[in-house]
């Protein structure tokens, strides 16, 4: 059989250590070599266009359905949760806790559990909206397992590498939110985020006010793809009197956004991280649906209050 193996960013690393693997039991193997930052991404045309008769894709859960002999390989992560003690005085004041973790971690998160409830915490567990697939998981753009248990809680605890899956649910949530970083061993409250990813984004509605010129960016990742939404988004700004293009790519390049001088702002219909993470990377406004919602709102208050204006004027 021949076999294409797609792995994300961190795990590029092995990729010759797992293609020997296979290729000892028999088959062909061919090695994706694009960047890949999610099960949203799948490589299939890359395996239709070797003829590969599989797709392995390693690091990530199922994400969504494809028509293509696709394997899942998550990779599981067991760290030391003897970090977990040391979170206890920064939850004290906390009797409920919402708990959430990657797929990496997610089979220990039944420990991870065990360990608050038999500290006197209660434990709340959320579902997610469907793209992750078990409870209390999160991905970048599925913070279900959060935001659906928001009100039931005192404060969240995620538990995992890095700040990308967290801040997601922290912005979509309003509780004391605690990282406990099994890895760097830091623990720490990201609350101060939620204001400065708040200001961030009204800054980048009161720069596109004035905008004449949009771009809506589609990405052709099979998870990530929305010409539906694109095409809704452009009639709704062409309606106020602007131009719009739809502007497509596989994985977005900055630099040739940066180029495409014409445009005054971009909307971003494709990973719904890139409008959260990637705005210091253009220069020129990065939307999210609702951030270009809230520009159209306020354009058309402007313009009916100028137009009574005018009205009273001329009366
Ligand atoms: S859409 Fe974005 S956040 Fe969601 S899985 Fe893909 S890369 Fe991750």
């Amino acid at each position: 059989m021949r076999i294409l193996l797609q792995f994300p960013e961190g795990l590029k690393q092995k990729a010759l250590e797992y293609a020997k693997k296979i290729e000892a039991e028999g088959n062909e193997v061919v090695i994706s070599a694009s960047p890949t930052f999610g099960a949203c991404d799948l490589a299939i045309d890359e395996a239709k266009h070797v003829k590969a008769d599989k797709l392995v894709h390693f690091g990530h859960a199922e994400f969504h359905h494809v028509d293509f002999n696709v394997e899942y390989i998550p990779y599981e992560m067991t760290v030391d949760l003897s970090i977990l003690k040391e979170s206890l005085p920064q939850l004290s004041k906390f009797e409920t806790i919402g708990l959430m973790t990657t797929v990496q971690h997610m089979h220990q998160l039944d420990a991870i559990a065990q360990f608050y409830r038999s500290n006197g915490k209660a434990v709340v567990i959320g579902k997610p909206f469907g793209f992750a697939k078990q409870k209390g998981q999160i991905l970048g753009c599925d913070i279900g397992s959060a935001s659906g248990i928001d009100k039931q809680v005192d404060a969240f605890v995620y538990f995992g590498g890095g700040l990308f899956h967290p801040l997601g649910a922290l912005l979509q949530t309003t509780k004391p939110f605690l990282v406990v970083e099994p890895f760097t061993g830091k623990i720490e409250f990201i609350d101060h985020y939620r204001n400065e990813y708040k200001r961030r984004s009204t800054g980048k509605v009161l720069a596109s006010l004035k905008a004449k010129k949009i771009g809506i960016l589609v990405s052709t990742k099979n998870g990530q793809y929305n010409m539906n939404l694109a095409s809704i988004l452009k009639k709704q700004v062409e309606s106020q009197g602007m131009s719009a293009g739809i502007l497509v790519a596989n994985t977005f390049d900055f630099d040739a956004l940066n180029n495409m001088l014409e445009f005054d702002a971009f909307v971003n219909t494709a990973c719904p991280r890139l409008a959260i993470d990637d705005t210091d990377r253009i220069r020129k406004p990065l939307l999210s649906a609702n951030e270009l919602a809230e520009v159209l709102r306020i354009r058309k208050e402007q313009s009916a209050i100028t137009n009574l204006k005018s009205k009273t004027e001329s009366s």
